[in-house]
């Protein structure tokens, strides 16, 4: 099944160009804040799924082009982020760094945007590059510590499509990867039984159109189940966490005025804008140069 947020947070099913609304089988109350709907429907899958599926074969749909799809997962409880986890990324990057070596780092999750959100570019000084990852990401459905690689499955809700966007810049990567906007997702959450191998998925990323990354996750270094159970050695992956398994080699810059495309094998494809900030007053990131003393900035 493919599941989307839609308008007030609802929950859908997608059922050919319809969505059918299954938001009060969980839920009759108004949209929760914090916006954390859709986990808590991914923690009661399991307990709702027949009666998910008797609602979509028995009602009527309304048209998915007359919703607005929000990002499926809008507040986990973790997103993780494994980088250099494909060779031919590591060598365009001339990286040390390996995803089996160096584990992983977190995206804020207010980084979180949906299909019907654009890419914001952050005024920075420095003419910094701001590039594009694409990326499967793993939805964790059941919770789980200490995972075994040959159960993590089991623990897989399913797969959605997600954009991880990079200032590259010396900053720490959880600073420069975690700017609002930059980790769009969707457009909705296929579960696990309706991807064939995901150990063996094509991933590509247009900008207006032009193939930029053309990729295989049979090229993973960390496969999904050791991605899996090495961060839940490290900490316990609830209902809805989010695991960005790593970029292939294309990554590129992104200007205001393009489109993003982003599609992968039995998951889904999704399209983006990219708008620019407005320069704002107060704290400005002058990075590239260093912010050590008051007027430094300025010298
Ligand atoms: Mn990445």
């Amino acid at each position: 099944m493919k599941f989307v947020a839609f308008n007030d947070q609802r929950i859908g099913v997608i059922r050919g160009d319809e969505v059918v609304d299954v938001t009060t089988l969980l839920d009759t109350g108004p949209a929760p804040w914090p916006p954390v709907r859709m986990v808590r429907f991914i923690r009661d899958y399991e307990r709702l799924a027949d009666q998910v599926r008797a609602r979509v074969d028995s009602e009527s749909g309304r048209p998915v082009a007359d919703v607005s799809l929000r990002a499926p997962i809008e507040w986990p409880n973790k997103l993780i982020a494994f980088p250099a986890n494909y060779q031919r990324h590591i060598d365009e990057m001339n990286s040390r760094n390996r995803a089996d070596v160096n584990a992983y780092f977190l995206k804020a999750a207010s980084s979180i945007s949906g299909p019907s959100d654009p890419i914001i570019l952050p005024a920075l000084d420095g003419g910094l590059a701001v590039h594009h990852e694409c990326e499967l990401a793993v939805i964790i459905g059941r919770p789980g510590r200490h995972i075994p690689p040959e159960r993590a499955m089991q623990h897989v809700f399913g797969f959605t499509c997600l954009i991880d966007v990079t200032v590259r810049s010396p900053q720490e990567r959880v600073a420069r990867k975690s700017f609002d906007s930059f980790a769009p997702i969707g457009p909705w959450i296929v579960t696990r039984d309706e991807v064939r191998d995901p150990s063996a998925l094509a991933l590509r990323l247009w900008v207006n159109g032009e193939l930029r990354q053309d990729a295989n996750t049979r090229d993973l270094l960390l496969g999904i189940n050791d991605m899996i159970a090495m961060s839940s050695a490290i900490s316990t992956l609830h209902p809805g966490d989010i695991i960005a398994t790593g970029t292939p080699d294309g990554v590129g810059p992104l200007e205001s005025g393009d489109v993003v495309t982003i599609w992968i094998e039995d998951v889904g494809e999704m399209s983006v804008p990219v708008v620019q900030a407005p320069r704002q007053d107060g704290f400005q990131l002058t990075w590239g140069r260093p912010v050590t003393e008051a007027g430094s900035r300025n010298a």
